[in-house]
């Protein structure tokens, strides 16, 4: 790409950046339950039925990783939030890339530059 083409894709990222909504890192997992009391249909034994679905919420955040139950009615809202947390995390890892790049061909630019400079004052 060039690079006048990576600064403008970063500018958009940046746009893209400020319309993020309400986000929140994690994974949400469905659980299935025994409970175990006798007579239960999850211990019939025949036919267990087992309690659930269960939405569990896991994220890692400061080295700590944590695990909460969501209710399913605010499954929803919550898949949204980490549908959008992710989104983020492939803008900003677009925009490291980008902007890696883009200081790589600036520093062989400016060091181009700065040889060019030296040898004509050598001259
Ligand atoms: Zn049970």
């Amino acid at each position: 790409m060039q690079l006048e083409k990576m600064i403008l894709r970063v500018e958009k990222i940046k746009l893209e950046l400020q319309k993020i909504g309400s986000m929140r890192p994690g994974s949400l997992n469905k659980q299935f339950t025994v409970c175990g009391r006798p007579g239960c249909r999850c211990v019939d034994p025949s036919k267990p039925k087992r309690h659930g679905p269960y939405f569990q919420l896991s994220y890692v955040h400061n080295g700590k990783s944590t695990t909460q139950f969501i209710q399913k009615e605010l499954v929803p809202v919550v898949s949204r939030q980490l549908k959008t947390y992710k989104n983020f995390r492939a803008l900003t890892a677009e925009w490291v890339d980008l902007a890696l790049t883009i200081a790589m061909e600036k520093l062989a630019e400016d060091k181009a530059q700065l040889k060019a400079q030296s040898s004509s004052r050598r001259l």
